[in-house]
């Protein structure tokens, strides 16, 4: 497996599609006020940086606050929300 790169999903794809996900926007607080995009081909999804529209950090049901990128790998944006979150599920 190939670094984080923000532009590529983990799978090496690099086609994505805006997505809307009412689950995890009422799961992760820090989804609430961003947005989502859904790989093509595996279905992954990922946070998008606030500043520069990559990659921020991947996002699945059992997220855990380790595996939450704290800055965008692109242009170094830290994401607050994300800085705030415990790695509690909101319910
Ligand atoms: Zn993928
Ligand atoms: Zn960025």
């Amino acid at each position: 497996m190939s670094e984080f790169d923000g532009k590529h999903c983990k799978c090496g794809s690099e086609i994505f599609r805006l997505a809307h996900d009412e689950w995890m926007r009422r799961t992760f607080r820090f989804v609430e006020n961003g947005q989502l995009k859904l790989c093509e081909k595996c279905g992954s999804k990922y946070l998008i940086c606030q500043k520069c529209g990559s990659l921020f950090t991947h996002i699945h049901p059992a997220l855990e606050s380790w595996e939450v990128n704290q800055k965008c790998v692109v242009c170094g944006f830290e994401d607050p929300d994300v800085k705030a979150w415990d790695g509690v599920s909101a319910r």
